[in-house]
């Protein structure tokens, strides 16, 4: 049955400042378009540098009374969160809908992650307990302290756009830092506006969290300011490998610590031994959840031959079952791709990759904004669909003779966020899983999943830095030397 989701009305947002619903102080405003029906629906200040500067100062003045509010107060703001989120979650589903194209499934998974990744965080304010340092000095009481590190910085795209901008804020505000949030211009409200207005009624004080909007093409002028203005401490980035070097670049001349989450091109091993139905569904879902827009999607599956033909027999007529086009119907899988120039680019990636000598197994064209989930075999090595992540419902398929060569064909890119090993064998699993050079690998099952609590990041060009469990403790803190010195204490002259 095709179930439609209540449609809010047209928005006009504002951008938040120092706790002020705000506008850009030239006043401009973009156009924000649904990518299944291109109709506008909502428009939000275009902010430009001067104005990322004031949000950066707010931040700054809010941070020191911020950072000494006690972990109970700073708990409950995240726990009422998660509560406000749950109740708002048929709106914020169909606003992911409207804004980045998001399928029912997928805007209703990210709806259930950030209330479990709030109630996780409500737990941080009480997790940097320091420690106590055995000190030769006599006298001396030496400790690290965990203290917050003043303004960080959250760039992050339109993808997911709900986890991945409540990831970039939710544990460095537990940790008593203060926040300039920078949306991606597809999803200023999901990916943004949303928060400043879920955490303000949570009960986080004004300036805590500031969200900047911008228009198409004006992101670099804000994350100018972001990697620049000496009260941003920290910067963490979600987003393609290409801004994420240029912000890396820039964020290494002014020795900031950054956090990056890049792209990734995610190998499927799908071992002799794999369950064959689960393999199945596996690099279906892998390939072409959220329409294959997913930083962890299967880009290239990676078969050994003896199950080759029955596998691809299989994945190819799952990919070709999948119903493709409207996220306000319940039963859609695949979506809209996030805009026009997207549709292109997957098309001639397509079209290279098939007049070059690859075979189409399923899929291929476009239907209007959305791509038929699409599978290719026998890609050439040097066909953009081989060497770059595509952000789409594309996967390739490769045959291999063993699983050296798996592995090798697997570890053949330079990127090296996820994985996925398909075998009956764990301890076989295991011992590829050791030797695959990725950040993170899942045996017996396919690479598209994230916990909050989990250390996610990739190596290589997928980035550095881990966000979620403790390691957002290290990436979000200073870890600081203060000793207590009892009476006194000689010197040498
Ligand atoms: P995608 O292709 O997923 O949109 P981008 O890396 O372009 O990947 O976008 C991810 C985030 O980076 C978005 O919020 C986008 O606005 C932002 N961004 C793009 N260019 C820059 C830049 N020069 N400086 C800072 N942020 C940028």
């Amino acid at each position: 049955m095709t179930v439609h989701t209540p449609e809010p009305a047209t928005h006009a947002w504002q951008s938040l400042i120092g706790g002020e619903w705000v506008e850009a102080a030239d006043g401009r405003r973009f156009d924000v378009h649904d990518p299944y029906s291109g109709a506008v629906v909502g428009d939000a200040p275009a902010l430009g540098r001067a104005d990322a500067r004031r949000a950066i100062e707010a931040a700054g003045a809010a941070f020191p009374a911020w950072a000494a509010t006690p972990p109970a107060e700073r708990q409950g703001v995240f726990l009422r969160a998660a509560a406000l989120l749950e109740e708002r979650r048929e709106r914020v589903v169909a606003q992911l809908a409207r804004e980045a194209g998001t399928t029912f499934g997928f805007a209703s998974f990210q709806v259930g992650f950030v209330a479990g990744l709030f109630r996780q965080v409500a737990a941080v304010p009480y997790a940097p307990i320091g420690e106590v340092l055995p000190s030769d000095m006599p006298g001396a009481l030496a400790m690290g302290l965990r203290r917050p590190v003043g303004v960080v910085a959250a760039i992050a795209p339109w993808n997911a756009a709900l986890i991945l901008s409540a990831r970039s804020i939710a544990a460095p505000l537990a940790l008593g830092n203060a926040v300039v949030l920078k949306p991606s211009e597809h999803s200023p409200y999901v990916g943004g506006l949303l928060w400043g207005e879920l955490l303000g009624e949570a009960g986080l004080p004004a300036g805590v969290l500031n969200v900047v909007t911008h228009a198409p093409g004006e992101a670099a002028a804000i994350g100018d300011e972001l990697v620049e203005h000496p009260l941003v401490r920290r910067i963490n980035f979600t987003g393609s490998t290409a801004t994420g070097r240029r912000l890396a670049e820039a964020a290494g001349r002014n020795l900031k610590r950054v956090v990056l989450e890049l792209g990734g091109s995610n190998p499927l091993i799908v071992l002799r031994d794999a369950e064959l139905p689960y393999a199945v569904d596996a690099a279906t879902f892998g390939s072409f959840a959220n329409q294959g827009q997913i930083c962890m999607s299967a880009r290239r599956i990676v078969v050994e031959r003896p199950i080759a033909e029955v596998f691809l027999d299989g994945f190819a007529r799952r990919a070709r079952e999948l119903k493709v086009g409207d996220p306000r119907e319940r039963d859609t899988i695949i979506g809209p791709l996030i805009d026009a120039h997207a549709v292109a680019t997957v098309r001639e990636r397509i079209a290279e990759a098939v007049a070059g000598g690859a075979r189409l197994l399923a899929g291929g064209e476009a239907d209007g904004p959305c791509v038929q989930p699409t599978v290719l075999t026998d890609v050439p090595a040097g066909a953009a669909l081989a060497q770059h992540e595509t952000f789409g419902p594309v996967v390739t398929v490769t045959v291999v003779e063993d699983a050296e060569e798996a592995l090798a064909v697997a570890d053949a890119t330079p990127y090296g966020l996820s994985a996925g090993i398909l075998t009956r064998d764990l301890d076989k699993g295991f011992a590829l899983a050791e030797r695959l050079r990725s950040g993170i690998v899942h045996v017996n099952d396919q690479p598209v999943h994230d916990e909050p609590q989990m250390p996610f990041g990739g190596v290589k060009d997928s980035g550095w830095g881990r966000f979620g469990g403790s390691a957002a403790i290290d990436e979000f803190t200073e870890l600081r030397w203060v000793t207590l010195q009892s009476g006194t204490r000689p010197f040498p002259f």
